[in-house]
């Protein structure tokens, strides 16, 4: 087997499937910037993507054979809680196939038609960029803990809470009594 060394950001699925060939490693959530945007960053070790994939391809009777390319990322964030907005630590796992076609027009129609998802087949891939759309994906839509560590706001601070939830009703009152003044 020879050893050359496999650029994930310029990855040749094509090659990849064609070999049946295994790659994996890890990337600093900080090259992730979209997804880096949504940890809250604590005071322990700086949080990494885990990646591994697999290349396949599939025959078809009579036809060319299918590219696929099996993909797996998990990573651990510190998603901000919706309920009290403290660090909600969640591991977001993928594990899913990815089909590979030669143009966007077939991947378009090919997409909508099965379950497994349909990508057009470029040169080369970015994985990276592949894995932080898939990771973005999985996350939760609104992550929160099953019990907050601090206690929730009180009743009595509902007007508070009311009023900084609509400053422009604040601002409409102070308005209309400006004009009451003049
Ligand atoms: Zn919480």
């Amino acid at each position: 087997m020879n050893a050359k060394p496999v650029d994930a950001l310029r990855l040749d699925v094509a090659q990849l499937a064609a070999e049946g060939a295994e790659l994996a490693g890890q990337w600093p959530l900080s090259e992730l910037t979209r997804l880096a945007d949504m940890h809250m960053a604590g005071d322990g070790p700086a949080a990494e993507v885990q990646w591994q994939v697999q290349g396949e391809l599939r025959p078809v009777t009579g036809g060319a054979a299918e590219v696929w390319l099996h993909l797996q990322a998990q990573v651990e964030l510190d998603l901000c809680c919706q309920r009290c907005l403290g660090p909600v630590h969640e591991t977001v796992t993928i594990a899913k196939p990815l089909r590979f076609v030669s143009d966007e027009a077939q991947a378009a129609a090919l997409d909508a038609e099965m379950e497994d998802d349909v990508l057009a087949l470029e040169r080369t891939l970015d994985l990276r960029e592949l894995v932080e759309d898939e990771l973005l994906l999985a996350l939760p839509l609104v992550p929160r803990h099953a019990e907050c560590p601090v206690p929730l706001p009180m009743p009595a601070d509902d007007a508070v809470a009311d009023e900084m939830a609509n400053p422009f009703a604040a601002l409409a009152q102070l308005k209309t009594r400006g004009s009451g003044q003049t």
